[in-house]
């Protein structure tokens, strides 16, 4: 069942809520920046994150290569404390404009409120999204 949720980064200069199915699917992916930044995704409309505080500390990281139109993904993460919160993005194959949530950044969820969230793993670092790695166990 899609709820609201309230988001914060770790020092809470940035803050949103986000409208998302927690039942529904998370991802975690191999890929460089979801590795490196131990991404929880997941993927929610284009208006269903709406920030409320924080729009001046709010950075904006482009990978060099996703940096051309129509292609093209903006991750976004706190200036301050630098917890990554969520990432716009254009995707043809994702039917346009979509956000990424992260959603280890919701407030107020219990650990078995996070236990329950089914995950999907991708091999984007393969650009297999659709696939599992062939090591799932440290994403
Ligand atoms: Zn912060």
């Amino acid at each position: 069942m899609r709820q609201t949720h309230h988001g914060s980064c770790h020092c809470g200069a940035v803050s949103f809520e986000a409208d998302v199915d927690l039942s529904a699917e998370s991802r975690r992916c191999n890929c460089t920046y979801c590795a490196k930044t131990r991404y929880w995704k997941s993927f929610v409309g284009v208006d269903d994150i709406r920030l409320l505080t924080g729009a001046d500390n709010l950075a904006d990281y482009r990978a060099p290569d996703s940096l051309w139109p129509p292609d093209h993904i903006h991750h976004h993460f706190c200036k301050t404390c630098g917890v990554q919160l969520y990432s716009r993005g254009f995707l043809e194959q994702m039917g346009g404009w979509f956000h990424a949530l992260n959603i280890a950044v919701l407030d107020g969820l219990s650990p078995q409120d996070f236990a329950r969230v089914p995950i999907t793993y991708e091999n984007g670092i393969q650009d297999k999204q659709m696939e599992p790695p062939a090591v799932t166990s440290y994403l």
